[in-house]
């Protein structure tokens, strides 16, 4: 490697990669198809849990979540709160602090071309042969599930403090209701289509009175890569954030896996180790390939078992698992107190905790 870094893409995952590579003393480059940053939809939350290597700058944050709201098929299960942190963030405000506070150059309308390895910069064309690809969910070869959102205004009652998630257990799915500012974002993400996707969403909105009289200010689909890990090389570059797979595939939460797996394989690269082999045996990976495993097994599972099994956690479990925090030793200790439910998870996520 030269002492420059080379980044594609700039979202999360090249934002970590950015970080580590200016941490290490590199001149950091970052190629960026789009004339702005975060184009794609998101819903711009991130739990605040201290594995970020900064602290999110206070001018972006748009709200401080305390609480989640949750529901199984319309029925509370909780309000939690008080221990949980998290923050609603102004994405493309967050990616372009962090960008100038790592010393990152941030080249925009800088498309890297996949067959020729190389990015057309002014009259320019600059080679890219080594460092690391953050091209998001388009290059991703594993299962992705659609998303749809309204960003809406003049809705009355919802707690801007607060994210609510409804689990649909028959669309193996859920609606989230998150502030962004005094507004709202409404989605619903699951093993559906984007059409059956918009009529659920727009009958939960009908269904639900504090939306009554409510504007839309956006409309957007998507899709998010909940088939775990793909970790490889395009070009000679290795994989990262979304295109390799770093989204949480129970929650669907992309923006912090992506940071950190972006800043552990331009970390390896840059001191000389094997980066595919250092990704592999992050605790991030072993979050992603728990919550896989887990989603198979609620794909297998009858309707009702689960929401039997959704209903039977407790906060800090819900919690721990959507995180990717859950701990083999505390499952086990639970299990005296719910012996079934604790003994099937832990069979389930074994074989996933094994890094290869
Ligand atoms: C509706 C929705 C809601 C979501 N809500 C949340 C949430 O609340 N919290 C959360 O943590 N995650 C959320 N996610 C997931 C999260 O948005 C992504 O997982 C995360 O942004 C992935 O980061 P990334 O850097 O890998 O890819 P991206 O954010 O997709 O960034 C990739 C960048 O690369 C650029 N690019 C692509 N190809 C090229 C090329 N050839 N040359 C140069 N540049 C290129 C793109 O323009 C883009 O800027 C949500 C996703 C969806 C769809």
């Amino acid at each position: 490697m030269s002492s420059v870094l080379y980044v594609v893409g700039g979202g999360p995952g090249g934002l970590g990669a950015a970080y580590a590579g200016s941490r290490l003393g590199y001149r950091v480059v970052v190629f960026e198809a789009h004339d702005s940053l975060a184009v794609k939809p998101c819903g711009r939350g991130i739990p605040v849990i201290g594995d970020f290597p900064f602290s999110i700058p206070r001018e972006v944050v748009l709200n401080r979540i305390s609480y989640v709201d949750l529901y199984v098929d319309g029925v509370r299960a909780f309000k939690a709160g008080g221990w949980i942190e998290g923050v609603i963030v102004d994405k493309s405000a967050f990616l372009e602090h962090l960008f100038a506070s790592a010393g990152a150059e941030v080249l925009y309308r800088s498309k890297y071309n996949i067959r020729g390895s190389y990015v057309r910069v002014g009259g320019s064309t600059v080679e890219v042969k080594s460092g690391v690809f953050a091209g998001g969910f388009p290059y991703y070869e594993g299962e992705r599930i659609p998303v749809v959102q309204y960003v809406v205004e003049k809705v009355k009652d919802v707690d801007l403090e607060a994210i609510e998630i409804r689990f649909d257990t028959s669309l193996l799915g859920y609606y989230y209701v998150f502030p962004q500012g005094d507004s709202v974002e409404v989605g619903v993400g699951g093993f559906s289509n984007h059409n059956t996707l918009w009529g659920l969403l727009d009958k939960f909105l009908e269904s639900d009175d504090r939306f009554r009289g409510f504007r839309i200010a956006r409309r957007e689909a998507a899709v998010v890569s909940v088939g775990g890990l793909r970790l490889g090389y395009i070009n000679g570059l290795v994989k990262v954030g979304e295109a390799s797979g770093y989204v949480l595939p129970l929650t669907g939460e992309g923006i912090r896996p992506s940071f950190i797996s972006g800043y552990i394989a331009a970390k390896a690269l840059i001191e000389g180790r094997d980066p595919i082999k250092a990704l592999k045996s992050s605790w991030i990976s072993r979050a992603i390939r728990i919550q896989r495993r887990l989603l198979e097994w609620a794909k297998s599972m009858p309707t009702g078992n689960r929401r039997k099994l959704l209903l039977s956690l407790s906060p800090e479990e819900h919690a721990e698992i959507a995180l990717g925090t859950l701990r083999i030793s505390k499952l086990a200790r639970s299990m005296l107190l719910k012996p079934g439910i604790a003994l099937s998870i832990l069979t389930k996520i074994l074989p996933a905790t094994i890094s290869s």
